[in-house]
């Protein structure tokens, strides 16, 4: 079913990374700046993140002893340095998330430029270390995303869902190995309720929320291909959800042949054996447009679908 399966570590089956997307409220004040401090609600739900999820998350990852990766905007960093902490004292990845997870396909490129190389200085501050990758913004990976991460020395995104194994994003200013995930293995389609943030589904049970995930991963383990939750601690750090959490975890290490890694050390192996010959990657260029793709008006009238 997977042509180009990689040859992962120790002969394992499959790679699987659960990633958390700690925004905690710079969603709020990115989509209300007026008045979003009065979102007092919504703020709350969003903090529970950073203040109650991490601690619970990286708490239980020690017990599994995985190490696993939080991507998370720099605002976010500044204004919740004790959860970072505690990410960074469980040995856990801190990857790039935007600033105040903004929109990149709404900024020009130099503006994108600006808050990328802001927020890579905020993390290496931080860390101590520049970050090794970064996911878009709700996935808003721009036509300027891929050369400015090549050219900032990025090795790894984790923004775009164009296949079930690790491939290569091409630009001019060189490569950088795409770690795909899709809506699928994201909860919020799951879970999250929140006018707020105009974002309103029908709440499933924790488990069968979870049962999604547990397929994707069952499918990826069937053949070989890389499984990366998208998850979010004020979403799936919640006590009941967490509870299936482990039980995944405990099932993927039960199935066993599971690499559970953070996404820096799954995109440098891959990097490693596109080097050494032992993978050969599919290759997307990118952008994948220079100009717009336009319908031609057919008899002057244009296109309609009833015609
Ligand atoms: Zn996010």
């Amino acid at each position: 079913m997977i042509k180009n399966p990689v040859p992962w570590p120790n002969g394992a089956r499959c790679a699987a990374a659960i990633t958390f997307d700690m925004d905690a409220d710079s969603l709020i004040h990115l989509e209300h700046p007026k008045d979003s401090i009065t979102r007092v609600s919504g703020i709350s739900m969003l903090r529970y993140g950073p203040e109650v999820a991490v601690p619970r998350i990286v708490e239980t990852y020690k017990h599994f002893g995985i190490k696993q990766t939080f991507f998370v905007p720099a605002w976010c960093i500044e204004q919740y340095p004790k959860a970072i902490e505690t990410m960074l004292e469980g040995g856990h990845e801190v990857a790039h998330h935007g600033y105040i997870h903004e929109n990149p396909t709404a900024a020009g490129r130099e503006e994108e430029a600006y808050w990328l190389r802001r927020s890579i200085e905020i993390i290496e501050r931080t860390t101590g270390q520049r970050p090794r990758g970064w996911r878009a913004p709700l996935y808003n990976f721009s036509n300027h995303s891929a050369e400015l991460l090549a050219e900032e020395g990025f090795l790894y995104d984790a923004s775009l869902m164009g296949d079930d194994v690790p491939y290569v994003l091409r630009t001019k200013n060189g490569d950088v190995i795409e770690l795909p995930a899709h809506w699928g293995v994201d909860d919020w389609p799951q879970f999250v309720q929140s006018m707020d943030l105009d974002y309103m589904m029908p709440i499933k049970s924790a488990a069968a929320g979870l049962e999604v995930f547990k397929q994707e991963f069952d499918a990826m383990w069937e053949y070989g291909g890389l499984f990366v939750g998208v998850w979010h601690p004020f979403c799936t750090g919640r006590l009941a959800r967490w509870m299936e959490v482990v039980k995944l975890i405990e099932h993927m290490l039960e199935k066993g042949g599971v690499w559970l890694a953070p996404m820096e050390e799954i995109a440098a192996h891959v990097k490693k054996c596109i080097d050494d010959g032992s993978y050969t990657p599919r290759i997307d260029r990118l952008p994948y447009y220079s100009e717009r793709v336009s319908v031609m008006p057919l008899g002057g009238g244009g296109a309609k679908a009833t015609e």
